[in-house]
């Protein structure tokens, strides 16, 4: 059975999504194995997803799925995540949250961050995120702490349907995609 990916609009699951997660052991276990696979299994569903916290699909521990292109076949999966902030440089940005439907929260984050985490093969892997990644991997890794999008917001909008919500996703995406493209083309005016 598809895993059901849990949302505010319940109270039990608001609490849960409140909560902070534990981290996991290593080696990996194979109750470890079975949450990724459900992980997956719900990410995949979604089609377009940038990324998933093992509390929203009702499990407090320490995993997080990221997509830096938003595509679901790009995901990797992320084990007891941390990052400490490149700089204090700050960048605002418009994020969504499949467990805060129709919802829209303009959010703070770091724009380049240095993450440490473990790879479903139990390998450490530390690297350096910037923009929209380092954004997704924030997000997520907020979700381990029970913190959500909404509490940290300088403006929030939020949709009565999914038409009109998928219609402000378009331009969020374009958005970034511009971004990109900007970073893109001003690193290779650089060389
Ligand atoms: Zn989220």
């Amino acid at each position: 059975m598809l895993p059901k990916i849990i949302t505010v609009e319940n109270h039990n699951h608001l609490l849960l999504l409140k909560q902070k997660s534990l981290p996991i052991s290593l080696p990996l276990s194979s109750d470890t194995y079975a949450i990724i696979d459900a992980m997956m299994e719900a990410i995949k569903a979604k089609g377009k997803a940038a990324g998933l916290a093992a509390p929203q699909i009702g499990i407090n521990k320490r995993i997080i799925i990221c997509s830096f292109t938003g595509e679901t076949q790009d995901v990797e999966i992320m084990i007891n995540p941390t990052y400490i902030n490149h700089s204090n440089e700050l960048e605002e940005g418009w994020e969504g949250c499949f467990s805060i439907p129709l919802t829209f929260a303009r959010v703070s984050r770091f724009k380049t961050i240095d993450v440490s985490y473990f790879t479903a093969h139990g390998d450490i892997i530390s690297k350096q995120l910037n923009g929209f990644a380092a954004r997704v991997y924030q997000h997520e890794h907020d979700h381990l702490e029970g913190n959500l999008m909404t509490e940290q917001t300088s403006e929030l909008k939020t949709f009565t349907t999914e038409e009109e919500f998928n219609n402000f996703l378009q331009i969020v995406r374009k958005d970034r995609m511009d971004s990109l493209q900007n970073s893109f083309t001003s690193t290779a005016k650089n060389i």
